[in-house]
């Protein structure tokens, strides 16, 4: 089996003008994305996502990819992760090549679930859940100051039963959103805080101290990814479950945050942390110190299969079946027709369960003529 095509599509969409979404660190109205799709020589098609802009992402695989991956067996992928840590040296440690690995890891396993007919979880190392227990993540911060409540009761209404919301632009509001977070969604629904990086230590220390009594299951990004001595700080100054990874790519860099306990969740982004091959590989190395692993999901519905594949086969060890530990999957709520419209049959989050697809490969199938609506070239 040989690939004998690679394409590149990047996609975007833009929210109108007050419509805009954020979170601590500003608003956006761009969303955008990069897809990697890979035919082998049976006209069998693969599908990956590179979590980075379009332009980068061509440039990247033409310079660095494109005569490697071109005529590869699709089984022969996961050498890929390792080899752009040396194949060009140095340059490995670049988010932009590791993207690229990611999209072309994925696509690969699309092809090779595909070739024999099963969903790439089964391939991956088993399965471990049919069911996955999304999560909304929502309670932006909103251009036009919508009520903070209003998205929460709407995610209730989906039926959600966990959710994660934005906070961190200021220690002193922080507590509001996270109270009317809680009472909302019940006191037996998990509640994940997202702080994207925003504080230095202090406040961050600052304001997980008034919402620590809302019994949260996460502080995802309290500070910056780079700032590894922060997390340290608050690992002893806190006691608050920590989390971290959509920033992090590569064994690499999760093996700091595993080998300290940094956090206690790790999240990696199947489009950016090198795909399902180095995801597997992070996720054993998790394993080792007993930390979670949740996949971070901001992705088109590419990126969204393959977290889902991946998600049912990640081990919940050390728990037993009697341990209510469900594997989340995130699930943004934000208007994103990148998740909503690409596929002839979207995942359907409601009722709160996600099942996990049992078709061949992602088990998903990527509608091309809608593709075409949202090409950004
Ligand atoms: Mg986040």
């Amino acid at each position: 089996m040989e690939i004998t095509d690679l394409e590149v599509v990047g996609l975007s969409h833009t929210l109108p003008e007050g419509e805009g979404l954020g979170d601590a660190r500003g608003f956006g109205h761009d969303r955008s994305t990069t897809l990697l799709r890979l035919e082998t020589g049976d006209g069998t098609v693969g599908w990956g996502e590179a979590f980075a802009p379009g332009p980068i992402v061509e440039a990247t695989v033409d310079e660095l990819f494109r005569e490697t991956v071109v005529g590869m067996d699709p089984f022969d992928s996961e050498s890929l992760a390792t080899r752009s840590y040396t194949d060009p040296y140095h340059f490995g440690g670049s988010v932009f090549v590791q993207s690229v690995v990611s999209a072309v890891d994925v696509a690969c396993w699309d092809i090779r679930g595909k070739a024999v007919g099963r969903p790439v979880h089964r391939l991956l190392g088993g399965r471990e859940c049919e069911e996955l227990l999304p999560y909304a993540s929502t309670m932006y911060y909103t251009e036009r100051d919508r009520p903070i409540a209003e998205p929460m009761r709407e995610a209730v209404d989906e039926g959600f039963e966990a959710a994660k919301i934005k906070i961190g632009a200021d220690p002193e509001t922080d507590a509001e959103r996270v109270r009317t977070a809680r009472e909302i969604l019940g006191d037996d629904a998990r509640l994940m805080v997202d702080m994207n990086g925003n504080y230095r230590p202090d406040q961050a220390v600052r304001s997980i101290r008034k919402i620590s009594e809302y019994d949260l299951t996460w502080v995802e990004e309290p500070v910056p990814p780079e700032n590894l001595s922060g997390y340290r700080e608050l690992r002893e100054r806190t006691d608050v479950p920590l989390a971290a990874g959509e920033a992090h790519y590569g064994r690499f860099e999760f093996k700091r945050l595993v080998d300290d306990r940094l956090v206690d969740v790790v999240q990696p982004n199947l489009a950016r942390c090198g795909g399902l091959s180095e995801a597997r590989r992070i996720a054993d190395l998790a394993s080792t110190e007993n930390v979670g692993v949740r996949p971070h999901i901001w992705n088109s519905a590419v990126g969204l299969a393959a977290a889902v594949q991946f998600a049912a086969s990640v081990s919940d060890y050390p728990h037993t079946r009697n341990v209510p530990d469900p594997m989340m999957v995130e699930f943004d709520r934000s208007p994103n027709p990148l998740r909503e419209d690409i596929l002839e049959t979207p995942f359907d989050p409601s009722g709160g369960t996600l099942a996990v697809p049992q078709g061949p490969g992602l088990g998903i199938s990527v509608d091309e003529g809608a593709i075409e609506r949202y090409r950004a070239d």
